[in-house]
């Protein structure tokens, strides 16, 4: 596997509307897109830092994923998400490292990004998150 750069990191929040101000007028970083992703019942709203994403996560269901991450854990970072190569190929390549998977095949993420998380017991806590741009990665 080749990790180009760190793509996002997701951060559970609350509410979008109460965490995007302290993003924009604090850290004077601005918000330039909000979407839905229905699949993972969350809606997100992004900013860049340079190269480097923030992906503010909201549930939409108090039982997706990030509705029971709050629950448990509270507001916070959720999720680091590295950019890579092909997307099949380093699935395949780190299950048979070993690494446990959630999911087997790439999903669409936010952003038309193919996404796949491995699980937080295999990466010493931490959900980790590959994707790949398949509209602007043509090398693979
Ligand atoms: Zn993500």
């Amino acid at each position: 596997m080749e990790i180009t750069h760190i793509e996002h990191i997701g951060i559970a929040v609350d509410s979008l509307d109460e965490a995007i101000p302290y993003y924009e007028e604090i850290l004077g970083l601005k918000c330039y897109a909000i979407e839905e992703v229905t699949d993972q019942k969350v809606k997100t709203a992004f900013f860049k830092v340079g190269q480097t994403k923030i992906e503010l996560l909201e549930t939409t269901d108090p039982e997706g994923p990030i509705g029971k991450f709050i629950s448990k854990r509270g507001q916070g970072i959720h999720h680091i998400a590295f950019a890579s190569g092909n997307i099949e190929e380093n699935l395949h390549e780190v299950e048979t490292k070993g690494i446990r998977l959630i999911d087997k095949v790439p999903r669409k993420g936010a952003e038309g990004l193919d996404i796949a998380f491995l699980h937080p017991k295999s990466t010493f806590g931490v959900l980790t998150e590959l994707c790949e741009d398949k509209k602007n990665n043509q090398q693979t």
